[in-house]
């Protein structure tokens, strides 16, 4: 079957909740990916930042193919031997001491919620069900009832109410909102602390350390949202760190996998974490011995590959040439590490025809938000594969 053929049954037989690129893949590599057309292409979306280690690495995969063989599920009603050494290499791995599993990236963030909410009524005082979490304008946070809650996006929001309330949304990259927003029933303040699905929103510098001084000052929690800029993306292992920033809460999810299986999690120290007794939270598959194998994996790819080191030299490297293209079109090149994105004029006519064109030179990228491209590729790429892109990345941003 061919392209056309397979778009046809998708579309008949699927919900059309997504807007793909037309681009059947089929297998992949690394860097690279390829179609049942036979064409290859650069990835530079990296499933938004799940395949950081690179599309099927073999380390991984070895890890998974060997721990299916054995067990993959006991729910977490038996132990496996598989997650506790998950929990000790995460720990070294971030530097805090506890974590909690879960599977999609959304599902850990509405774990971060809870855990917060139980920690303002059982350790700060506030009046139960009375738990105030501050979020920014512009977040993405996933697509369940209560993340969408907060949405500013009205395409993610619109057509979903009625919301789940407790939540109070503030000007990203203001701080001076955010200690105005903060009343004695403030649980936490949740953010990105670059905000990847608004189009690589970066704060203003002193942004992050700003509101995680608030937040100590007026005992309030400070939850990172990192599912999307942690596990090395931005050169870092968390993009808080750019600003030295130690959150009380971070989420994780996307490259925890390294792309082969829905993995998350939420990572604090103890004092936070051991605050749910048994029964409180939970999930059939969170934590499971497949999950953990992959982890495990994962995180050593990360680590013994220094993906972060990685991709801040050479993330810095593909911004500055990115910025160098002489382009009517581009407004802004930004970016930290390997997370950038170039935003477009609007005269551009938007930056869909860009990754149409993209597409058709062997780079697949997404738009975001219209007028943004954003340029994130798997970490493992090296300077002759970004040399290789830039020209072309460079013809079709002059594109009439
Ligand atoms: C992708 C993403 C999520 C949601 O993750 P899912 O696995 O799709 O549920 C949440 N927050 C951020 C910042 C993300 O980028």
């Amino acid at each position: 079957m061919n392209t056309n053929q397979f778009i046809e049954i998708e579309e008949q037989y699927g919900a059309h909740n997504y807007h793909p690129l037309d681009v059947v893949i089929e297998r992949a590599e690394g860097v690279w990916v390829y179609d049942v057309d036979g064409n290859k292409f650069l990835d530079c979306l990296s499933a938004y930042s799940a395949v950081n280690q690179g599309h099927v690495h073999p380390r991984i995969l070895n890890a998974m193919i060997e721990q299916a063989k054995k067990v993959t599920l006991t729910s977490r009603a038996f132990r496996n031997d598989q997650l506790p050494m998950f929990y000790k290499e995460l720990s070294e791995f971030t530097g805090y001491e506890m974590s909690l599993p879960m599977n999609s990236g959304a599902e850990a963030v509405e774990s971060a919620i809870k855990l917060a909410r139980k920690w303002a009524y059982r350790v700060k005082g506030v009046p139960r069900h009375q738990a105030e979490i501050i979020t920014a304008s512009g977040n993405f946070h996933g697509r369940t009832t209560t993340t969408i809650s907060f949405s500013t996006e009205p395409l993610y929001r619109d057509d979903f109410g009625p919301f789940t309330p407790g939540f109070l949304t503030v000007p990203y990259g203001d701080a001076a909102a955010i200690e105005k927003a903060i009343t004695p029933n403030t649980a936490a303040v949740l953010l990105e602390p670059i905000q990847g699905e608004a189009g690589v929103i970066i704060p203003p510098a002193g942004y992050l350390k700003k509101v995680a001084e608030l937040c100590k000052k007026n005992n309030v929690l400070f939850i990172a949202d990192e599912i999307q800029t942690g596990l090395c993306r931005t050169g870092r292992i968390f993009a808080s760190q750019h600003e030295g920033v130690r959150p009380d809460m971070i989420t994780i999810g996307k490259a925890l996998s390294g792309g082969f299986y829905p993995i998350s999690a939420v990572l604090a120290d103890a004092a936070l974490l051991g605050l749910f007794t048994p029964g409180e939270h939970g999930s059939t598959f969170g934590g499971n011995p497949l999950a953990a194998a992959i982890g495990r994996a994962a995180i050593g790819v990360l680590r013994e590959e220094k993906l972060a080191e990685r991709a801040d030299e050479l993330g810095n490297y593909f911004s500055e040439r990115l910025s160098e293209i002489p382009s009517k079109h581009v407004k802004e090149v930004r970016g930290r590490g390997l997370l950038i994105g170039v935003e477009l004029h609007p005269a551009a006519g938007g930056a869909r025809r860009f990754c149409e064109a993209l597409k058709a030179r062997g780079i697949l990228a997404k738009e975001t938000h219209d007028h943004v491209i954003r340029f994130a590729p798997p970490l493992v790429i090296d300077k002759d594969t970004i040399d290789w892109a830039l020209p072309k990345i460079s013809e079709v941003l002059q594109l009439s």
